[in-house]
């Protein structure tokens, strides 16, 4: 399975591009907007491209997504500027999916936000914005695109090892969650075609990922 990964210099992505430079049926295309973090990616053997969601065109990442099999995305702001929270985790999610459509690939995961939703994005606190942008940007994809999507909504992301296992649902109260956990949830959801249509909270757990993903 060819999948691009949007966000690819993330460190989300860097996990996942560790697990999967071994993995025996993912390939990687990783994504990456600045020709410095390229070497990271020459070291694992993973083909990167150069592009940037708020300057490239629809064309242009619809070029890139040909011929792949799926389409991650795992891009975002950081929740910093106003105009980048709306040309990178709004619109440049809106584009990556209609340019996966343009590329005639079905296959999408999305790596959203904790919680969204109208009581969330009311709330006024410092991620009011950002929350507002990836609840509009999971909603796009969920009605106004044909893919076969797939939202995972992570808890408070740390650096520290991953144990391998997790709990899946909604509604759960919020807790951390390793960003290596979530690179191997994004596995196990592409190796699970049962996700297809289906959006999960993620945070850490006592249940093995695939397993916690099959429950789904
Ligand atoms: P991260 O390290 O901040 O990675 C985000 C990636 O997006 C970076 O590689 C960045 O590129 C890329 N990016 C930013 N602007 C871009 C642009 N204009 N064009 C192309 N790429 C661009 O994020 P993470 O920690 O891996 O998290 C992954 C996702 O989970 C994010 O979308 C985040 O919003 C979401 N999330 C975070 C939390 C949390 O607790 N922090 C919780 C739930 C969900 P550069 O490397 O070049 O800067």
């Amino acid at each position: 399975m060819k999948i691009l990964f949007i966000g690819a210099n993330g460190k989300v992505a860097r996990h996942f591009a560790d697990i999967v430079q071994n993995h025996p049926t993912i390939t990687e295309k990783a994504m990456i907007r600045n020709p410095e973090q390229q070497a990271f990616f020459d070291e694992r053997n993973i083909e990167t491209v150069l592009l940037d969601l708020s300057k490239n065109s629809i064309d242009d990442l619809a070029a890139v997504a040909k011929g792949m099999d799926a389409v991650i995305f795992s891009a975002g702001a950081g929740g910093k500027g106003l105009d980048k929270i709306f040309t990178v985790d709004l619109d440049g999610a809106i584009k990556s999916m209609v340019a996966t459509e343009k590329a005639g690939v079905k296959r999408f995961v999305m790596v959203s936000t904790f919680r969204t939703g109208r009581e969330e994005m009311d709330k006024q606190n410092d991620l009011r914005y950002y929350t507002i942008a990836k609840n509009y940007a999971d909603e796009w994809l969920k009605n106004r695109t044909n893919l076969d999507w797939t939202i995972i909504h992570p808890g408070i992301l740390t650096d520290v090892e991953g144990s391998g296992k997790i709990t899946v649902g909604m509604g759960q109260d919020i807790k951390e969650i390793p960003r290596q956990d979530v690179a191997r949830t994004i596995i196990a959801v592409l190796e699970n075609n049962d996700t297809i249509g289906k959006e999960f909270e993620v945070l850490e757990g006592e249940t093995e990922i695939e397993e916690a993903i099959q429950s789904l």
